[in-house]
């Protein structure tokens, strides 16, 4: 029988998830159906719940639900507990498992698919909402030699880099403060471009040869890149490479079998 999976999201519409796993479930040869499935705003576990009864095996969360999918599960795995959200589940006869791969697909996209190196490098990760959240472990496992945490609201950046500091060197602070700092790795975790916006930063913030990377990612160039560009920065990328990591992460959950997603990602990018 074929094992259904889904993303439940609210839009979804747009997921792209659906043709990143039905290439997966090609590639390797596994016998499953992956569909976007709209979750009413307040009807969130319930459709979870539907989908169980319907013979689902396992679910990826978007917006605006991975915290609302943390407090539905029976169990955690760590890097779900440390990121307070969840974007995938897994449904068992004993209940619930949540996990989450954002931050291990973002640190999969950076080192393997762009060949950054993290460890040792200052790195400035902007925002401190859900995804900075989910992305801060797996980058201090990768041991920088600094993490600034900059956000809008300073004082969750504060809250967030305290909550993290058992973890690595990590400080919180607002946009403001940055003037004078320099970073190899800049990543926007802010939803900034979802409004054409950008977050103000000091031009110079940008050492030799850094990388700015925006979670985001659309049909070309999100805002914050072109400023970037402007900048001096020459290495630039989109988050859909992390969207096709993390993917693959959860696929390797549910399936234990690891898609190459390199031909994946490329197919995604053609226009
Ligand atoms: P949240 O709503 O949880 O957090 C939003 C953050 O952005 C807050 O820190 C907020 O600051 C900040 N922000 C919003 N507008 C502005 C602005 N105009 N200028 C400066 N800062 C701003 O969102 P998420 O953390 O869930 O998502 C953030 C981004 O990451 C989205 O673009 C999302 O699409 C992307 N993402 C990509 C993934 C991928 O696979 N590629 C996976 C997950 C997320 P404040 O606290 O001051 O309000």
């Amino acid at each position: 029988m074929t094992d259904r999976y889904c993303v439940f999201g609210n839009p979804i519409g747009h997921s792209k998830s659906p043709a990143i796993h039905s290439r997966f479930a090609q590639q390797t040869g596994e016998d499953i159906f992956y569909e976007a499935r709209l979750a009413p705003i307040d009807g969130f576990a319930a459709a979870v719940r539907d989908f169980i009864v319907h013979g689902g095996r396992g679910a990826n969360v978007t917006v605006p639900f991975k915290e609302e999918a943390f407090r539905l599960c029976d169990r955690h795995t760590p890097r779900a507990l440390q990121a307070g959200a969840v974007n995938t589940l897994i449904f068992a006869s004993n209940g619930i498992t949540g996990d989450n791969t954002d931050g291990t697909g973002l640190v999969q996209d950076l080192t393997t698919n762009l060949g950054t190196v993290i460890t040792g490098r200052r790195v400035l990760l902007l925002g401190a909402g859900g995804a900075a959240r989910g992305a801060l472990g797996p980058l201090l496992a990768e041991k920088p030699a600094l993490l600034v945490l900059a956000n809008r609201t300073a004082a969750k950046a504060e809250a967030l880099a305290e909550h993290f500091a058992a973890d690595g060197p990590v400080e919180g602070c607002g946009l403001t403060a940055l003037a004078g700092c320099h970073f190899d790795l800049v990543i926007n975790a802010t939803s900034a471009s979802l409004g054409g916006e950008v977050p103000p930063l000091p031009a110079d913030c940008y050492a030799p040869g850094a990388l700015a990377y925006d979670m985001m990612y659309g049909q070309g160039d999100t805002p914050f890149l072109p400023a970037a560009r402007a900048a001096g920065v020459t290495r630039l990328a989109d988050g859909l490479g992390m969207l096709v990591e993390q993917a693959a992460e959860a696929f390797f959950v549910w399936r234990g079998v690891r898609p190459v997603t390199q031909p994946v990602l490329e197919a995604l990018r053609q226009p």
